[in-house]
């Protein structure tokens, strides 16, 4: 079971590592690390389950967070109250986005970033995302709202990107007018 120690902190240089392309079929260590993902994403967000596991709240996780630098991530959306749609997305890439722009107005968080942040993260509306799943087929996903963020947000972590990089340091609000909140 992960635990927040074994996520890699933002001082860590390994977060800057630009993630390889995985080969399929999938090692065993990766499905369980998948796994071990999905299960620490999910807990952490059910109230009793992160107060009694220590796990702090988060709907995404990059498998570089752990310290493997592959081209894979996990997404664990609470669609309604206890209610949870699983993402795994392998070698993804972006296909296609909107012109407009959002940002989320409380700032974004990050499991390695382990301090508030304020400031404008500005981020596509909609993406269509291409990527393959566990058993090597390719997937095309729709996303939008805080859903299409997520995977922006995990996405930058397999190019060595973290969320603060793209705030502005001597105006961390700047083209807060040119983007809408969420
Ligand atoms: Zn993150």
């Amino acid at each position: 079971m992960l635990k927040m120690k074994d996520i890699l902190d933002e001082k860590d240089k390994r977060l800057r590592m630009v993630s390889k392309e995985v080969e399929f079929p999938l090692t065993q260590k990766d499905k369980d690390l998948i796994q071990s993902m999905i299960d620490y994403l999910h807990d952490s967000q059910i109230e009793e389950l992160s107060e009694e596991y220590d796990l702090r709240p988060g709907m995404g996780m990059s498998a570089i967070q752990l310290g493997v630098p592959k081209r894979y991530f996990v997404v664990v959306n609470e669609i309604d109250e206890g209610e949870f749609e699983t993402y795994v997305l392998i070698n993804p890439k972006i296909i296609s986005n909107s012109v407009e722009k959002i940002y989320v107005e409380m700032g974004e968080g990050c499991l390695s970033v382990n301090r508030p942040v304020e400031g404008i993260v500005p981020r596509y509306a909609r993406v269509t995302m291409e990527a393959y799943d566990m058993e090597g087929r390719k997937i095309h996903i729709r996303a939008r709202e805080e859903l299409a963020i997520c995977f922006q947000h995990e996405l930058d972590h397999l190019n060595g990107v973290l969320f603060i990089d793209h705030i502005d340091k001597k105006n961390p609000f700047k083209g807060k007018d040119q983007y809408r909140a969420i």
